[in-house]
């Protein structure tokens, strides 16, 4: 099983969790993780079991001292796989990480991309588009948005949908004091031809799952 991050809202946004939340669990497994800010590794860090997968991590500077701990952690328990500047890895068994081109935390970390089963999906983290390199002129039909669907700096084009599924899945929690997603962000994706879910609740909807 992989993970890609397992993070949980930052204390103010707590409220946001689905009761009686617990991830989809096996002994095995590893984690990607986007970058280390905590709505990314929190989870994973509060519950012993993820400590025994390995985890593949950006190597990044600026990190708080939560996540400096966290990583000092993994490391001592030979579970933490540092991925430098430019090392992007080769697709092996359909998952292809690739490190972020950016210079901030949200944009220096690892995207995933997966190739399975005739499919191109790519999970972005907080990553934007323009950040994330080796992707120009893949047709994906699974997408998670940048940021938990904030305003993109709208540098690079959004990516194109592939026909039919093509589904784009927002992570958030709503209310949120950043107010994401931006309301732009989602018509932006829908003129790209996605179709694009949240994980917040919407009146008839719980917060929670949804698919790619
Ligand atoms: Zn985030």
């Amino acid at each position: 099983m992989l993970y890609f991050d397992v993070g949980q809202p930052i204390w103010f946004h707590l409220h946001n969790v689905p009761a009686g939340f617990s991830p989809p669990h096996s002994n095995g497994g590893f984690v990607v993780l986007s970058h280390w800010d905590t709505d990314h590794y929190a989870y994973g860090r509060q519950n012993q079991s993820f400590h025994k997968k390995h985890w593949f991590a950006p190597a990044q500077t600026s990190v708080g001292p939560n996540a400096h701990t966290f990583a000092m952690q993994l490391h001592s328990l030979r579970r933490l796989h540092l991925v430098a500047p430019g090392k992007s890895s080769r697709n092996r068994r359909g998952a292809r990480i690739i490190r972020c081109t950016g210079n901030s935390v949200n944009g220096s970390g690892l995207a995933l991309h997966l190739r399975a089963v005739g499919r191109d999906i790519l999970f972005t983290g907080d990553a934007e588009y323009h950040e994330i390199p080796s992707m120009r002129g893949i047709r994906l039909s699974g997408l998670q948005l940048p940021h938990h669907g904030g305003k993109l700096s709208g540098v690079a084009a959004i990516p194109s949908a592939l026909a039919a599924p093509a589904r784009a899945i927002i992570s958030c929690g709503r209310p949120n004091r950043y107010g994401h997603p931006s309301v732009v962000t989602i018509s932006s994706h829908m003129k790209a031809n996605w179709k694009v879910e949240v994980t917040a609740a919407m009146p008839g909807v719980p917060r929670g799952d949804r698919r790619l």
